[in-house]
């Protein structure tokens, strides 16, 4: 997850931006976001657009990265029941949707639990 930095007064952000968001300056590099955050907010999406209907309910997430920097995303492999405000996740690299007749796959990332059942080893803190 690739998001940048201001040069001139350290904010970051995720996804990137041209300008930066505090103090207007066009100085900013790339940088790597953390993959580990936690929930800031989630919510349940029973009934989802086209294309997403195999995923069906879907958990979406505001999740604040431990840099601080907040995003909304997919929200896998944890049980709804169990998920509370402060849990910690962590990024996770998936299909996202398949297109189709055409059969294109797109990748993209969602977050799980810090350990995710598809592992066999865990490292995260
Ligand atoms: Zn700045």
């Amino acid at each position: 997850m690739l998001g940048n930095k201001c040069e001139k007064c350290q904010a970051e952000f995720f996804p990137p931006v041209n300008i930066c968001r505090a103090c207007k300056s066009i100085d900013l590099k790339p940088l790597e976001m953390p993959g580990a955050g936690k929930i800031l907010s989630y919510t349940l999406q029973k009934e989802s657009v086209a294309g997403f209907e195999e995923q069906e309910p879907m958990v979406f997430g505001l999740v604040e990265l431990s840099n601080g920097v907040r995003l909304v995303a997919q929200i896998v492999d944890f049980p709804y029941e169990s998920l509370k405000i402060g849990s910690k996740v962590k990024a996770v690299f998936r299909r996202v949707k398949a297109d189709g007749p055409s059969g294109q796959i797109y990748y993209g990332y969602k977050f799980g639990p810090p350990r995710s059942p598809r592992e066999t080893s865990a490292t995260e803190e």
